[in-house]
């Protein structure tokens, strides 16, 4: 057995008569087009996703879907990451999409999902779906199913600085924090490092509000220097990061190189690459083996 059990906690696969209708799905659902109109943007199903886990060595991913607008595009899909994740179920984790602008529907679905092996919520995106991580009387029925559950949610966070990209979109720091202090007891993953959140970590009432909020270095590459390793683990701690590629968008290999070029001692490293991911997956009853 290898030293470091890796987990990539961000990828993204699709069932195949989605990719087969990219464009008209991607006329109909802003997410799906804002991802996904670039005919160039990869879409990649289970068996490609695990054929790259072999050539990467990644031992377990977390599968996750979009930010649906529709309820039934929410519905249909997680049922392709279910069925994915039951023939692979010690390489594959599900997480379902929600839409939680309908709120009966998807608490639901969030059962449905819970029910059939899902173990988180994500990738959400707020704005694309038109609803606010701050509105606690919104969410607060969905997190209270995730957090009885031990299940985390995961949203789509960016920058409220620097360079334009497909799907970067408007959630910035303030929206997941007002979360993290509405609900403390949720586990909420904060993809692509939080847009910058960890920063007011150095704020002693920040870090003590963030202490179930994680870090995912999806597509680090795209967005920040290998040093985002060493000044996140700084100021959040080695056990709030999680190694997260964006697959397709990021090849998991190339996501894992990009990891290695910032040079993390060996325990930080072995956190980072699946010690947290496999601890935080664990409390809700997934076991994943040692490395
Ligand atoms: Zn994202």
């Amino acid at each position: 057995m290898r030293e470091v059990r890796v987990i990539d906690f961000h990828t993204h696969i699709m069932p195949d008569w989605v990719r087969r209708e990219r464009e008209h799905y991607a006329s109909v659902d802003p997410c799906f087009a804002a991802l996904y109109t670039n005919p160039k943007a990869k879409l990649a199903t289970a068996e490609e996703l695990l054929a790259s886990m072999d050539e990467a060595s990644v031992d377990v991913s977390v599968v996750l879907n979009i930010g649906w607008t529709s309820h039934e595009m929410c519905v249909r899909t997680n049922d392709y990451l279910i069925e994915a994740a039951s023939l692979h179920p010690d390489r594959l984790i599900p997480f379902c999409a929600l839409q939680p602008a309908s709120p009966e529907r998807a608490v639901e679905e969030l059962q449905r999902c819970a029910a059939s092996g899902a173990r988180g919520i994500g990738e959400l995106r707020p704005d694309i779906q038109g609803f606010s991580l701050a509105d606690s009387s919104l969410l607060s029925p969905i997190v209270e199913i995730a957090s009885a559950r031990q299940m985390v949610i995961l949203t789509h966070v960016s920058e409220p600085v620097g360079h334009a990209y497909a799907g970067k979109g408007t959630v910035t720091p303030e929206q997941p924090y007002r979360f993290a202090a509405e609900f403390p007891q949720a586990v909420l993953v904060c993809a692509h490092w939080g847009g910058g959140l960890p920063f007011y970590n150095l704020m002693p009432e920040v870090r003590q509000t963030l202490s179930n909020v994680y870090f995912d270095t999806a597509a680090t590459q795209y967005l920040y220097s290998p040093d985002i390793f060493s000044v996140v683990e700084r100021i959040a701690g080695s056990d709030h990061i999680l190694f997260g590629s964006d697959f397709p968008l990021v090849s998991q290999e190339r996501a894992l190189q990009e990891m290695d070029k910032a040079e993390l001692g060996s325990a930080t490293r072995k956190l980072i690459a699946g010690e947290n991911a496999r601890q935080l997956l664990s409390h809700g009853g997934t076991q994943i083996e040692r490395a």
